[in-house]
């Protein structure tokens, strides 16, 4: 876990976790966003029902400095949506942390998403000629003003409104007594259902915020699924006909908990899946396997058992480095890398190291990494990283949107070889992956990697480079 407002090497958009019908419905969602942390650092919230009236408490920050006993007090009640949040598409701010909250004369509306609208844009242009007023810049209020703008009972108005939006997105809604759950209809983002003891209902980015809670997991959303919970009843119903899982392989390779069930398939043995083909694939003799911590360790582990060279802990995260605001300039991402791990000098000193990363983005983490083994001591240090090359940008929630920003766009292993200052690279391949994880290849996206968006992306790709794959 990173600290407060420290960049992660990569950000997704946010976690969402929803509850319905528990007597401490607040505290618990509290307890799931904490377990949902890792998807959002810049702000959290909360907003409950006691089933006649929504109250909110939201603020920037982590989940534990947001909320205070006596605000948990403040929002009892018996159903609760909440929200972690990594700002990308919009800019930060109160204004701008979910859940939103809405009231009209027809009752309220509280209201969370993760994922991004591709599509924002051209609607929010179109909704602010017919007279809508935003209140802030986020695409997630787009859909509170098309359910507005609909008619018939509330489930017919939030499928007619769904089906205007493109992207990735996963949405919670609460009313005062009914909540609602929607996944797009290509299934980008994980989504999971569970149910506690006393028969609440619950929803989660992440089954690892169920595990937080002691609930038990029902079953994953379903691509273009909405759910109404209202009554004691669950009601499922599709808002389009079109629909096709393609979920983030990110989501295996680095965003979710180890802990995490993704469509079956637990994390931690995909990235350890993924270690030990990467080992098959890219074989070094070496003296020491090293993961970073904490996002190689699972591959490490993989690639430690398939190659039979011994695992080692090389590298420590500092748990006590406290650290304030970091801007996301690249001179600061550097300093931050050396101060959030350290190398255990006996470990490492006179060894051949093999580094075992989840990824690499921009190329400033594993370069500082190096240099902090050869500082230890390191005779060779040769990269394998349990993914393959990050070429294109994301435009579905994660925090790299231009070409330039990755190190692997334009530029070959061995460019990037001599960039990082390793004595080898290699890159587990696309079919490694796909094989290692174990699902049918058409199952995920895979843009970042291969290019191919599997949803129509509507706004200039790079201002840098205007190139559309
Ligand atoms: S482009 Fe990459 S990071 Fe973005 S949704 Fe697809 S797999 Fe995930």
């Amino acid at each position: 876990m990173t600290s407060n407002t420290e960049k992660r090497k990569m950000n997704e958009e946010c976690g969402v976790f929803g509850i319905f019908n528990h007597k401490d419905a607040a505290s618990i969602a509290f307890h799931a966003l904490n377990a949902l942390q890792h998807r959002g650092q810049e702000g959290a919230g909360i907003v409950s029902s006691d089933g006649t009236t929504l109250k909110q408490r939201k603020n920037e920050g982590l989940v534990r400095n947001v909320f205070s006993g006596d605000d948990l007090e403040a929002l009892k009640g018996i159903h609760a949506i909440g929200h972690v949040r990594y700002s990308i598409s919009s800019h930060g701010g109160i204004m701008n942390v979910q859940p939103l909250l809405f009231h009209s004369q027809t009752g309220s509306l509280g209201l969370c998403h993760n994922g991004n609208i591709v599509n924002a844009t051209i609607l929010k242009d179109h909704l602010e000629q017919q007279g809508s007023i935003f209140q802030t810049t986020s695409d997630t209020e787009i859909i509170a003003h098309l359910i507005k703008r609909h008619r018939g009972t509330m489930l017919e108005r939030l499928k007619e409104s769904l089906l205007y939006l493109e992207g990735a997105f996963a949405f919670l809604l609460l009313l005062e007594d009914e909540m609602y759950v929607a996944l797009d209809k290509h299934g980008l983002r994980p989504l999971s259902l569970g149910k506690m003891d006393n028969g609440a209902i619950v929803v989660a980015s992440e089954t690892c915020a169920f595990d937080a809670i002691k609930a038990v997991f029902l079953r994953d959303v379903s691509p273009g699924e909405v759910l109404m919970i209202k009554d004691g009843q669950l009601i499922s119903e599709d808002y389009s006909q079109e629909k096709r899982q393609q979920m983030c392989m990110m989501e295996y390779v680095y965003f979710s908990r180890p802990d995490s069930q993704i469509e079956g398939i637990n994390v931690y043995y995909a990235r350890k899946a993924c270690g030990a083909r990467l080992a098959k694939e890219a074989p070094v003799d070496c003296d020491i396997v090293i993961g970073v911590p904490d996002s190689g360790m699972s591959a490490a582990v993989g690639y430690s058992q398939a190659s039979n060279i011994p695992l080692e802990l090389g590298m420590i995260k500092n748990k006590s480095a406290e650290r304030t605001f970091i801007e996301p300039s690249q001179d600061l991402r550097e300093e931050a890398v050396s101060l959030k791990i350290s190398t255990i000098r006996s470990v490492i000193e006179g060894k051949r190291v093999v580094l075992i990363d989840d990824s690499i983005v921009r190329g400033t983490t594993i370069k500082q990494l190096i240099r902090l083994l050869k500082g230890a001591g390191a005779k060779e240090i040769h990269i394998r990283i349990a993914s393959p090359e990050i070429r294109y940008p994301c435009f579905y929630g994660v925090d790299f949107s231009t070409y330039s920003e990755l190190i692997s766009a334009h530029k070959t292993v061995a460019e990037v070889q001599e960039i990082i200052q390793a004595d080898s690279l290699a890159f587990l391949s696309i079919k490694g992956m796909i094989e290692a994880v174990g699902r049918k290849p058409n199952q995920y996206c895979l843009a970042c990697f291969n290019g191919k968006y599997p949803i129509h992306l509507y706004q200039p790709i790079d201002e840098a480079n205007l190139e559309i794959k």
